[in-house]
C-alpha cells in the first residue's frame, strides 16, 4: 500500500507534497535518536529523515530481518549510522536490556519517538480479552516502558531530551471499531502532557503528533483490509489527498529538534468539528498548535503544584503511603 495507489481529488494539485527535509543539514548532528517501530512505515520515514539530518539512529521492532534491511538501506542512503535493535517494547526487562545496548553503541538516546503500535478494526463485542490486552500493552505500556526507562536514565545523567509520541486523531472523542487503540492512544497523550509538566525541570520535552490517513503497508492492511476506507476517506479530506510519510517525518523532525525547544505538552486534538457525510459522522482534528513552553498543560493539571516538593519530602510521603496501604490491607 502506498499513496500513489490511492485516488486524489482535483484540488490536491494546490497541496503539493514536499518530500525533502525542511530543517537544515546537521540539525540533529551529535544527537542519538531511538525510534520504536523504526523498521517500517512512518517510523522508517522518520528514521530516514533524522539520519539524513545527522542523528545516529536506533530502530526498534520485533522482526530482526525487517530492522536489519531498513538499517542497512538507510545507513547507505544517508551515510550516518542506523542500527537495528530487536525488542518487544511490551516487556520492561527487554526494554532495559535494549537501552543498555543502545547506550553502549551510541550513548543515551536524547531524541525518542514512541511510534510502534498495534491496531485492527473490529466490532468491540468481538474482541477477546487478549486482543484488548495486546493493543494496550503495545501502545500504552510499550510507550510507557520506553519513556520511563530512558527518562530515569536521562534524569540521573542530568541530560535533556525531546520525546515525540505518534498518536491518532480519535484520542479526544474516541472512535468505534478501534476502541483499544482509542483508549491506549488517549492514555499516551495524557502521559506526555503530564510528564511535560513534571519533567520540564530536567530539560525534558514531550509532545505528540496525530497523523491523519497516511498509507503504510502495516497499519493499512489491518485498518482497511478491503481498501474500501481509502476512497471514502477522500470525502473527509479538504485537501483532496491522503498524507505522505515524508510530510509526517518533516513535522516530527521539527517537533523533536531544538527549533521547537519551547514546545512541550502539545498533544493533538483540542477541538473537533463534525460533518455528516453518507449518514456517517466523521470527526476532524483541530489544527491549533500551541507553542507556549508547556504553560497550558501545566496550568490544567491539579497536581502539578507538587513540583515544589523536594526529594527528601517525597521519601517521607512514600513511606506514609506504604504504611497506610499496609494498614488498610490488614483490615
Ligand atoms: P506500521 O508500519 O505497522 O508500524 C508499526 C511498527 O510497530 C512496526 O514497525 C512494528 O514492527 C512495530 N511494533 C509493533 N508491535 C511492537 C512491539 N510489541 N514491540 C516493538 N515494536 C513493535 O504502521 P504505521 O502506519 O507506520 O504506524 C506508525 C504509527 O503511526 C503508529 O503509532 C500508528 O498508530 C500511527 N498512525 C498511523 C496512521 C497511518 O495512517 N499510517 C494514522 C494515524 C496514526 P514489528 O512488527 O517488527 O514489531
Amino acid at each position: 500500500m502506498n499513496s500513489s495507489s490511492i485516488p486524489t481529488r482535483p484540488q490536491s494539485r494546490f497541496f503539493p507534497v514536499m518530500k525533502t527535509p525542511m530543517l537544515p543539514k546537521g540539525a540533529f548532528a551529535g544527537k542519538v535518536a531511538l525510534i520504536t517501530g523504526g523498521g517500517t512505515g512512518l517510523g522508517k520515514g522518520m528514521a530516514l529523515m533524522l539520519s539524513s539530518l545527522g542523528a545516529s539512529v536506533a530502530i526498534l521492532g520485533r522482526r530482526l530481518n525487517v530492522l536489519e534491511t531498513t538499517a542497512k538501506d538507510l545507513s547507505a542512503s544517508t551515510g550516518n549510522q542506523v542500527l537495528p535493535f530487536p525488542c518487544d517494547i511490551r516487556d520492561p526487562e527487554a526494554v532495559k536490556g535494549v537501552i543498555d545496548k543502545i547506550e553502549e553503541k551510541f550513548g543515551l538516546p536524547n531524541v525518542i519517538v514512541n511510534n510502534a503500535a498495534g491496531n485492527f478494526v473490529s466490532p468491540s463485542e468481538r474482541l477477546s480479552p487478549n486482543a484488548w490486552k495486546t493493543i494496550i500493552d503495545i501502545v500504552l505500556n510499550g510507550s510507557a516502558n520506553i519513556t520511563l526507562e530512558t527518562g530515569k536514565r536521562l534524569i540521573k545523567a542530568k541530560k535533556g531530551a525531546s520525546y515525540l509520541s505518534i498518536t491518532t486523531t480519535y484520542t479526544f472523542k474516541g472512535s468505534g471499531f478501534v476502541v483499544p487503540s482509542a483508549a491506549a492512544k488517549a492514555g499516551v497523550e495524557n502521559m506526555c502532557r503530564s510528564l511535560a509538566s513534571e519533567w520540564g525541570r530536567y530539560g525534558i520535552r514531550l509532545n505528540c503528533l496525530a497523523p491523519g490517513p497516511v498509507p503504510t503497508e502495516g497499519a493499512w492492511s489491518r485498518l482497511d483490509p478491503t481498501n474500501s476506507f481509502a476512497e471514502h476517506a477522500l470525502d473527509t479530506l479538504p485537501t483532496g489527498r491522503v498524507g505522505e510519510v515524508e510530510e509526517i517525518a518533516n513535522l516530527a523532525s521539527y517537533m523533536l529538534s531544538d527549533y521547537a525547544s519551547w514546545m512541550t505538552g502539545e498533544a493533538s486534538t483540542k477541538e473537533e468539528f463534525y460533518k455528516s457525510s453518507d449518514e456517517i459522522a466523521t470527526s476532524r482534528a483541530g489544527v491549533t498548535i500551541v507553542l507556549d513552553g508547556g504553560s497550558l498543560p501545566f496550568a490544567a493539571g491539579e497536581f502539578n503544584q507538587f513540583i515544589n516538593i523536594p526529594n527528601e519530602q517525597w521519601d517521607v510521603m512514600e513511606k506514609a503511603i506504604r504504611e497506610s496501604n499496609a494498614k488498610q490491607k490488614k483490615k
